[in-house]
């Protein structure tokens, strides 16, 4: 199954993509508690309920720390950002949705194990090891393991290498 158009409830927020057929046009709607305030247009004007304004402060926030705004509203309400149901492990409360949602999404989804790991997704560091597949020096952190890491190097190749032939610089 793929979700056509996906919900995102973050804080007292819904933002959803109204269907076709729906009599609300555009590209975000927007809910507060619940609420139909209004819409975003894809330039990003927002059309409805002058009321906004107060939120508007709050709605920047979030839009600029999205992945922190949806793992915190997680760790208060214990749901699911995207289909709402109630997470059933620590890590999807920790990732803000759960495994099944990341995979609609294509969207990362660590585990308490990657977690532990000093290296975060995305970090620069040093490979200090030998290999034939990619080359010593500054690779990129793409996906963490129990004990080794998949990095991609300054050529593009990609390898699997143990977390302690990297060292953070
Ligand atoms: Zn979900």
């Amino acid at each position: 199954m793929k979700l056509q158009r996906p919900k995102l409830h973050v804080m007292e927020f819904i933002f959803a993509k109204p269907s076709e057929t729906s009599k609300i046009k555009g590209y975000v709607a927007v809910n507060i508690n619940g609420q139909y305030f209004g819409k975003v247009n894809k330039e990003g004007e927002f059309y409805g309920n002058p009321n906004i304004e107060k939120y508007s402060q709050v709605i920047s926030n979030i839009n600029n720390d999205l992945l922190h705004h949806v793992k915190e509203t997680a760790k208060k309400t214990g749901h699911c950002c995207f289909c709402n149901l109630e997470l059933t492990s620590e890590d999807s409360v920790l990732n803000g949705y759960g495994e099944t949602c990341a995979k609609h999404y294509n969207l990362p989804y660590e585990t308490s194990e990657s977690m532990n790991s000093e290296f975060n997704i995305g970090d620069y560091v040093k490979y200090v090891g030998k290999s034939k597949k990619i080359e010593s020096g500054m690779v990129k952190v793409v996906k963490i393991n129990k004990t080794t890491c998949t990095v991609l190097d300054v050529n593009g190749e990609i390898a699997s290498v143990s977390q302690k032939m990297l060292i953070i610089v």
